[in-house]
Protein backbone atom coordinates (compact mmCIF):
# COMPACT_ATOMS: atom_id res chain seq x y z
CA UNK A 1 0.00 0.00 0.00
CA UNK A 2 1.71 3.37 -1.30
CA UNK A 3 1.29 5.65 1.72
CA UNK A 4 2.00 9.42 -0.18
CA UNK A 5 0.64 12.55 -0.61
CA UNK A 6 0.12 15.31 -3.17
CA UNK A 7 1.03 18.45 -1.75
CA UNK A 8 0.75 22.10 -3.33
CA UNK A 9 3.74 23.74 -2.85
CA UNK A 10 4.99 26.94 -4.47
CA UNK A 11 2.46 26.71 -7.58
CA UNK A 12 3.53 22.74 -7.95
CA UNK A 13 1.80 19.28 -7.10
CA UNK A 14 4.58 17.30 -5.27
CA UNK A 15 4.34 13.92 -3.89
CA UNK A 16 5.52 12.73 -0.89
CA UNK A 17 5.71 9.62 0.52
CA UNK A 18 6.80 8.49 3.86
CA UNK A 19 7.24 5.09 3.51
CA UNK A 20 9.89 4.65 0.89
CA UNK A 21 11.21 8.16 0.82
CA UNK A 22 10.01 9.70 -2.47
CA UNK A 23 10.24 13.41 -2.27
CA UNK A 24 8.82 14.87 -5.72
CA UNK A 25 10.35 18.81 -5.14
CA UNK A 26 13.98 17.01 -5.53
CA UNK A 27 12.77 15.36 -9.24
CA UNK A 28 12.41 17.98 -11.98
CA UNK A 29 11.89 16.50 -15.39
CA UNK A 30 14.85 16.27 -16.47
CA UNK A 31 15.76 13.83 -12.90
CA UNK A 32 12.53 12.12 -14.13
CA UNK A 33 14.01 11.06 -17.26
CA UNK A 34 16.99 9.97 -16.25
CA UNK A 35 15.87 7.71 -13.56
CA UNK A 36 13.27 6.14 -16.35
CA UNK A 37 16.26 5.45 -17.93
CA UNK A 38 17.87 3.46 -15.29
CA UNK A 39 15.24 2.17 -14.28
CA UNK A 40 15.76 -1.35 -15.39
CA UNK A 41 19.28 -1.47 -14.62
CA UNK A 42 17.91 -0.94 -10.71
CA UNK A 43 15.01 -3.23 -11.23
CA UNK A 44 18.04 -6.19 -13.37
CA UNK A 45 20.00 -5.80 -9.71
CA UNK A 46 17.39 -6.75 -7.58
CA UNK A 47 16.61 -9.39 -9.77
CA UNK A 48 19.80 -11.32 -10.34
CA UNK A 49 18.40 -13.02 -7.20
CA UNK A 50 17.52 -17.14 -7.80
CA UNK A 51 14.42 -17.33 -10.10
CA UNK A 52 13.29 -19.40 -7.31
CA UNK A 53 13.05 -16.19 -4.64
CA UNK A 54 11.88 -14.17 -7.29
CA UNK A 55 9.02 -16.06 -7.96
CA UNK A 56 8.26 -16.87 -4.35
CA UNK A 57 5.32 -14.58 -2.75
CA UNK A 58 6.70 -13.29 0.49
CA UNK A 59 3.19 -13.60 2.09
CA UNK A 60 0.15 -15.12 0.43
CA UNK A 61 -1.22 -11.58 -0.64
CA UNK A 62 1.77 -10.03 -1.26
CA UNK A 63 3.01 -10.04 -4.93
CA UNK A 64 6.16 -11.73 -6.04
CA UNK A 65 8.83 -9.43 -7.97
CA UNK A 66 7.59 -11.06 -11.31
CA UNK A 67 4.12 -9.94 -10.57
CA UNK A 68 5.30 -6.62 -9.40
CA UNK A 69 7.18 -5.87 -12.73
CA UNK A 70 4.49 -6.54 -15.07
CA UNK A 71 2.55 -4.68 -12.43
CA UNK A 72 4.53 -1.62 -12.53
CA UNK A 73 5.09 -1.89 -16.34
CA UNK A 74 1.60 -1.54 -16.94
CA UNK A 75 0.92 1.02 -14.93
CA UNK A 76 3.87 3.03 -16.44
CA UNK A 77 2.60 2.45 -19.89
CA UNK A 78 -0.99 3.88 -18.32
CA UNK A 79 0.52 6.57 -16.99
CA UNK A 80 1.94 7.92 -20.10
CA UNK A 81 -1.33 7.09 -22.50
CA UNK A 82 -3.00 9.31 -19.52
CA UNK A 83 -0.29 11.68 -19.63
CA UNK A 84 -0.49 12.36 -23.23
CA UNK A 85 -3.89 13.09 -23.37
CA UNK A 86 -3.76 15.56 -20.85
CA UNK A 87 -0.90 17.35 -23.32
CA UNK A 88 -3.44 17.28 -25.30
CA UNK A 89 -6.13 19.38 -22.85
CA UNK A 90 -8.04 16.18 -22.69
CA UNK A 91 -9.12 13.94 -19.86
CA UNK A 92 -8.39 10.37 -19.73
CA UNK A 93 -10.85 7.81 -19.16
CA UNK A 94 -9.65 4.79 -17.47
CA UNK A 95 -12.25 2.29 -18.34
CA UNK A 96 -11.13 3.53 -22.48
CA UNK A 97 -7.16 2.43 -21.25
CA UNK A 98 -5.84 0.87 -24.08
CA UNK A 99 -6.33 -3.43 -24.01
CA UNK A 100 -2.61 -3.84 -25.95
CA UNK A 101 -0.25 -2.10 -23.14
CA UNK A 102 2.50 -3.98 -22.19
CA UNK A 103 2.11 -5.51 -18.50
CA UNK A 104 0.06 -7.39 -16.19
CA UNK A 105 -1.48 -5.29 -13.88
CA UNK A 106 -3.53 -7.50 -11.86
CA UNK A 107 -2.61 -10.57 -9.95
CA UNK A 108 -5.22 -11.51 -7.69
CA UNK A 109 -3.76 -15.22 -7.80
CA UNK A 110 0.13 -16.48 -8.05
CA UNK A 111 0.44 -17.74 -11.82
CA UNK A 112 3.67 -15.72 -12.32
CA UNK A 113 4.61 -18.80 -14.29
CA UNK A 114 2.75 -17.02 -17.79
CA UNK A 115 5.84 -14.28 -17.19
CA UNK A 116 9.33 -15.41 -18.41
CA UNK A 117 11.55 -13.40 -15.90
CA UNK A 118 14.14 -11.99 -19.03
CA UNK A 119 11.13 -10.62 -20.92
CA UNK A 120 9.21 -9.64 -17.88
CA UNK A 121 12.50 -6.72 -17.35
CA UNK A 122 12.47 -5.79 -20.87
CA UNK A 123 9.00 -4.83 -21.33
CA UNK A 124 9.51 -2.85 -17.78
CA UNK A 125 12.34 -1.35 -19.34
CA UNK A 126 10.71 -0.39 -22.50
CA UNK A 127 8.11 1.31 -20.80
CA UNK A 128 10.50 3.57 -18.47
CA UNK A 129 12.16 4.16 -21.65
CA UNK A 130 9.17 5.58 -23.35
CA UNK A 131 8.28 7.10 -20.06
CA UNK A 132 11.79 9.12 -20.09
CA UNK A 133 11.50 10.13 -24.03
CA UNK A 134 7.59 11.62 -22.92
CA UNK A 135 9.46 13.63 -19.92
CA UNK A 136 11.87 15.23 -21.52
CA UNK A 137 10.41 16.41 -24.61
CA UNK A 138 7.39 18.02 -22.16
CA UNK A 139 7.64 21.70 -22.56
CA UNK A 140 7.62 24.38 -19.48
CA UNK A 141 4.12 24.82 -20.54
CA UNK A 142 3.12 21.02 -20.51
CA UNK A 143 4.73 20.55 -17.21
CA UNK A 144 2.43 22.87 -15.39
CA UNK A 145 -0.94 22.01 -17.57
CA UNK A 146 -3.07 21.16 -14.92
CA UNK A 147 -5.43 18.03 -15.79
CA UNK A 148 -8.18 16.19 -13.60
CA UNK A 149 -5.48 12.57 -13.10
CA UNK A 150 -8.58 10.63 -11.13
CA UNK A 151 -11.68 10.98 -9.38
CA UNK A 152 -10.88 14.92 -8.85
CA UNK A 153 -7.54 14.59 -8.05
CA UNK A 154 -6.16 17.46 -10.39
CA UNK A 155 -2.22 17.34 -10.80
CA UNK A 156 0.29 19.21 -13.36
CA UNK A 157 1.40 16.60 -15.89
CA UNK A 158 4.93 16.94 -14.48
CA UNK A 159 3.54 15.69 -11.24
CA UNK A 160 1.61 12.78 -13.13
CA UNK A 161 5.25 11.86 -14.39
CA UNK A 162 6.50 11.59 -11.18
CA UNK A 163 3.56 9.78 -9.73
CA UNK A 164 5.03 7.12 -12.04
CA UNK A 165 7.91 6.95 -11.29
CA UNK A 166 7.26 6.80 -6.99
CA UNK A 167 5.17 3.99 -8.18
CA UNK A 168 7.93 2.27 -9.67
CA UNK A 169 10.61 3.29 -6.80
CA UNK A 170 7.88 2.17 -4.25
CA UNK A 171 7.61 -1.20 -5.63
CA UNK A 172 10.94 -1.94 -6.20
CA UNK A 173 11.29 -1.08 -2.26
CA UNK A 174 8.68 -3.50 -1.92
CA UNK A 175 10.13 -6.37 -3.77
CA UNK A 176 13.36 -5.53 -1.39
CA UNK A 177 11.63 -5.78 1.08
CA UNK A 178 9.47 -9.17 0.15
CA UNK A 179 13.20 -10.71 -0.98
CA UNK A 180 14.18 -9.84 2.84
CA UNK A 181 11.33 -11.62 4.32
CA UNK A 182 12.18 -14.90 2.43
CA UNK A 183 15.39 -15.02 3.25
CA UNK A 184 15.52 -14.18 6.97
CA UNK A 185 14.92 -16.70 9.32
CA UNK A 186 10.73 -16.90 10.73
CA UNK A 187 10.95 -15.63 13.95
ZN1 LIG B 1 6.69 5.58 -1.67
Amino acid sequence: MTVYQILQLEGDFIEVCDECGFDGVLVNMDDAAAQFRGLKDRWSLVFTHSEVLLRARPTPETWCAIEYAQHTAAIIGAIEWAARLYVDGRSADWTQLPQDLAGEFDHAHHACERFDLTSTLDTLGSAAISMASFAINLTTDEQARTADYSGGLVMSIAAVVRHALHDAEHHLLDIRRGLARLQLPAT
